[in-house]
């Protein structure tokens, strides 16, 4: 059959990246790449707990066709957690978070509408939102987040902003929160829609970071959680909470989209969240993450001494953004890492416009401490090679 494709499949594009990185699943290569949150901080006997009194409580209805907005609940825990005053009316359960992208994305887009994000952004909200044809713009990015003046230059006629400002995927940056309230008060004024995403917020190392961009101004920004990195990613369960003026539309989004998410892991998460599970779990995750940020951090300083590297350090998250020296290009270092046996994403997919060459993205989190160490001993060797040739 010669299937005639939509435009916007035309444009999809299996990524040479994604391509190179199938090479990481073979055994041997610790993968510093992936997005996965360790599988270690899974509460599994709490799931199969929760799991059996679901069933028991309650297995008819966790079983059934149910409400698009999401479990009564589990609509209010949401809105109970979040630290500004929320209205569990305007919290929609999600298929991740990444369904909120794509919802918001179908509602807010049309064929060349300008969308901005920060310099780099999420790649996979990126991908949600070039079905609808946008013109994603770039704004100015420096280890704070967006810079004002840039964000005030290109908001005429923007559909809305994209900010990611706890521990962004992919550098791990954090906004200040000074940062915060200069683009919250642009916004403002500007009339520019905020879409604020912030799967990682709870995962902070020494201090909790400021408060979100939609606790400044609820009704002029969409906020996107997810329970994917503090309980599990395999739950596919997010969240979205949406000022009145837009709410009806993302939920009609949703109902054509999945109907509703899954009811029994809403039923699940919703029990296991009881009696302040999250307040002793999470600290947990944090615990680890931050040691494997550490294990990372010093692994680096010992093997790239003089190599003219550099690199943040996250303060939370998963994520760590390095920058090559002069001359290096991280998609040809790739193929050299991975002979060695350690694998990373290149930087450039992350960025809207033109990226940067020379940075890349390393996860702390999937790999043990002792695997770090190995693997930024392999990567140093791979720069070594590079730059000699
Ligand atoms: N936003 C960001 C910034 C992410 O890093 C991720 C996960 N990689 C998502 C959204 C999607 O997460 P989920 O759909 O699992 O909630």
């Amino acid at each position: 059959m010669n299937w005639k494709l939509a435009a916007r499949a035309e444009k999809m594009n299996p990524s040479v990246i994604r391509e190179i990185l199938k090479v990481t699943e073979r055994p041997g290569i610790i993968s510093l790449a992936g997005g996965l949150p360790s599988p270690k901080t899974f509460p599994i006997s709490a799931f199969a707990e929760a799991c059996a009194e679901v069933l028991h409580k309650d297995g008819q209805a966790a079983l059934q066709y149910a409400a698009s907005e999401g479990y009564g609940p589990l609509r209010e825990a949401v809105a109970a957690m979040l630290p500004w005053p929320v209205d569990p009316a305007q919290v929609l359960i999600t298929t991740g978070s990444q369904q909120g992208l794509d919802l918001i994305a179908k509602v807010l887009l049309d064929p060349a509408s300008r969308v901005l994000v920060e310099t780099p952004t999420y790649l996979g909200a990126l991908q949600a939102f070039s079905p609808m044809e946008p013109e994603a713009v770039s704004v100015a990015s420096d280890d704070e987040g967006v810079l004002v003046d840039d964000l005030k230059a290109k908001a005429k006629d923007a559909r809305f902003v994209y900010l990611l400002p706890n521990f962004q995927n992919p550098t791990g940056r954090t906004m200040t929160e000074s940062r915060r309230a200069a683009v919250s008060a642009a916004t403002a004024e500007a009339g520019l829609p905020i879409v604020e995403d912030n799967p990682y917020g709870d995962l902070w190392f020494d201090e909790a970071p400021p408060l979100p961009l939609t606790a400044r101004n609820p009704d002029g920004c969409i906020y996107l959680g997810s329970f994917s990195k503090v309980l599990a990613p395999g739950l596919r369960l997010g969240f979205l909470v949406a000022p009145k003026g837009i709410f009806p539309k993302l939920l009609q989004a949703k109902q054509a989209a999945d109907l509703h998410s899954p009811s029994f892991n809403q039923r699940m998460v919703s029990e296991v969240m009881k009696e302040g599970f999250l307040g002793r779990h999470v600290p947990t995750i944090r615990a680890l993450y931050k040691r494997q940020r550490d294990a990372m951090l010093a692994a680096l300083e010992r093997e790239m001494q003089g190599l003219g590297v550099s690199f943040n350090k996250p303060a939370g998250g998963m994520f760590l953004w390095l920058r090559l020296p002069e001359g290096l290009d991280a998609v040809a270092l790739l193929p050299e890492a991975v002979e060695r046996g350690v694998a990373f994403v290149p930087g450039t997919p992350f960025y809207a416009g033109a990226g940067d060459p020379r940075t890349l993205r390393l996860s702390f989190v999937t790999a043990s401490a002792e695997e770090i160490g190995t693997a930024i001993a392999a990567l140093a060797d791979a720069v070594r090679e590079q730059l000699a040739h």
